[in-house]
């Protein structure tokens, strides 16, 4: 995925079948879609895959047992399949992870276990493992460090657990691998139109300045939050067809959570499911729910989301979590389909199904949904965007298609910073058997050697420390502090990869450090 033959490929191009702007789970997965179908594609991201929300999820691929609860059974079994086939087509990057629902009331036994027995039943035969009552003993034994003051028991359900914007960068690259065109740091300014009907887009080169133009069949809005900033381009009376709202993670040390289950629980004090989950080697706690009138790329978390995340996480916790712990803060914002009239309000209650919108002008602009469902939501945005643009009919074949770096799940899977990788773990190494400087840790506390940011730069499109830091390894996220007293190694080493001089290394630096700060507790 080496940016400058994709921007010669972007110069050599004329017209192009699909045009995506956004390059999250949404649009990347399109790109994924219309590439195989073998579509000409293009995808613009403004920023670097998965800035938004899809590098700040609660990393889980589920069925969600919280729609299940509010009924919408139709989304869960969706969910539920697409659970199924996305660990069959990229089973480095998805693992089946328990989770226990803790019991400390007499009722919640027979209601959490009938509940959890449906939710097994919706699977059918993608079901992970059946869940099952356990006792207090046995629960114990799983979480060692649960609150154990009143507990009764738990019951124990599995669901699919991710590392979300490794997901991105290998959809970007198996995009490219089918012949797509996919950059990032293309920010799209403006639509093109001819005859009224959207026939292409005007996009700026944020590294270097220039404008572009590029001309396609059809364009496809999958700018989550800034869906509505896409479809005003289009028609300044659009009505507004997204709500974001705002969900908080708090990161822990592994000590928190001992053993390997996470622990689920269905009602906070705001009726919200809290999770508390191992991820990485750390804790990741979470989430809120808050509705927020503008959209935010690099949203903030409040003081009250925090307050709220800690006081939940302490009743089930044995050591209550204080602010001091927190290792790392992240805030993403939710691209919900808006209903109709709705102006503010609980977001917890709004679905998370998808919604493919096409205008009167043909912008077809796909909102809402979950990564969990990112292959379904291409599949229906392409099926009605080729009819639209009267494309040659060619059937999705997402369903089977494994994504690059994809291993028999019969293979050993690996448990160190190399599974992510797959199956191009060997190629990592290799680089490593090359020049030995290259296995030195970047950091004592995280778990990323030189070679993960030379293979970020020269396969993933890594282009600024934030994006080697943040998203192509987590180092942001798993340890904010250690993340920020790495920068100068990992500038250097990704200057010596790009080019660049020292003055540009220290500029990072400089800017993710500033980043960085807001990761950290107060
Ligand atoms: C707190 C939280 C927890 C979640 N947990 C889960 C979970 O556990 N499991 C699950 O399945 N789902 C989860 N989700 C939902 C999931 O993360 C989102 O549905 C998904 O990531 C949305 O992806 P997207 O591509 O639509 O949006 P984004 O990832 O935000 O992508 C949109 C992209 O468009 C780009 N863009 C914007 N304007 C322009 C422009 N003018 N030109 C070019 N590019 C532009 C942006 O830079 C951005 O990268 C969670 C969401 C949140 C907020």
């Amino acid at each position: 995925m080496n940016r400058t033959k994709l921007l010669s490929k972007l110069e050599e191009t004329r017209h192009w079948d699909v045009i995506i702007i956004g390059g999250g789970a949404t649009g990347l997965g399109v790109a994924v879609d219309a590439a195989t179908r073998g579509y000409s594609t293009l995808l613009l991201e403004g920023h670097d895959f998965a800035k938004g929300t899809s590098s700040r999820s609660t990393k889980l691929v589920h069925g969600g047992v919280r729609y299940l609860e509010q009924g919408d059974i139709p989304l869960v079994l969706e969910a539920l399949r697409e659970r199924g086939l996305l660990h069959r087509n990229a089973p480095h990057l998805v693992h089946h992870l328990s989770f226990i629902v803790p019991r400390y009331q007499w009722w919640e036994g027979p209601f959490f276990g009938i509940g959890l027995k449906v939710y097994d039943a919706l699977a059918g035969k993608l079901n992970l493992a059946p869940s099952r009552l356990l006792s207090r003993e046995e629960t114990i034994r799983q979480i060692p460090n649960i609150e154990s003051d009143h507990l009764l028991g738990g019951v124990e359900y599995f669901d699919g657990q991710f590392d979300d914007s490794r997901l991105a960068i290998t959809l970007a690259r198996t995009a490219v691998h089918h012949g797509a065109c996919v950059l990032n740091y293309t920010r799209v300014e403006g639509l093109i139109k001819s005859n009224g009907l959207v026939s292409g887009v005007r996009f700026t080169d944020t590294e270097t300045g220039r404008t572009h133009t590029a001309e396609g069949s059809v364009v496809i809005n999958a700018t989550g939050i800034f869906s509505d900033h896409i479809r005003l381009m289009d028609d300044e009376k659009a009505p507004r067809a997204v709500q974001p709202s705002q969900g908080v993670h708090l990161v822990f040390d592994r000590s928190f959570l001992q053993g390997d289950s996470a622990i689920m629980v269905p009602h906070t004090d705001d009726g919200r499911v809290l999770f508390v989950i191992p991820w990485h080697g750390k804790v990741l706690v979470g989430t809120t729910d808050t509705p927020m009138q503008t959209p935010d790329l690099e949203p903030r978390a409040m003081k009250d989301e925090i307050a709220f995340i800690l006081r939940n996480a302490a009743r089930y916790l044995a050591r209550d979590p204080k602010e001091s712990d927190i290792l790392s803060i992240f805030a993403g914002q939710r691209p919900l389909v808006r209903p109709p009239g709705k102006n503010g309000g609980a977001t917890k209650a709004i679905s998370r199904n998808h919604e493919v919108l096409v205008s009167d002008s043909g912008l077809v602009t796909i909102v809402g949904g979950k990564w969990t469902t990112y292959r379904k939501m291409a599949e229906d945005t392409l099926d009605k965007a080729a009819v639209l643009a009267g494309l040659e009919d060619r059937a999705c074949v997402t369903e089977k298609l494994q994504l690059l770096g994809w291993r028999s799940p019969n293979a050993e899977a690996r448990a160190d910073w190399l599974a992510v990788y797959g199956s191009e773990a060997e190629d990592i190494l290799a680089l490593i058997a090359q020049d030995s400087t290259l296995g030195d840790w970047i950091h004592p506390k995280l778990p990323y050697p030189a070679a993960s940011v030379v293979w970020a730069a020269r396969h993933e499109q890594a282009r600024t420390l934030e994006d080697v830091l943040s998203r192509r390894t987590r180092a942001l996220l798993l340890d904010a502090q250690a993340a920020i007293e790495s920068a100068p190694t990992v500038a250097a080493l990704l200057a010596k990869e790009l080019g660049r001089d020292d003055a540009w290394a220290k500029s990072q630096v400089d800017e993710f450090t500033a980043l960085a700060k807001g990761y950290l507790a107060s």
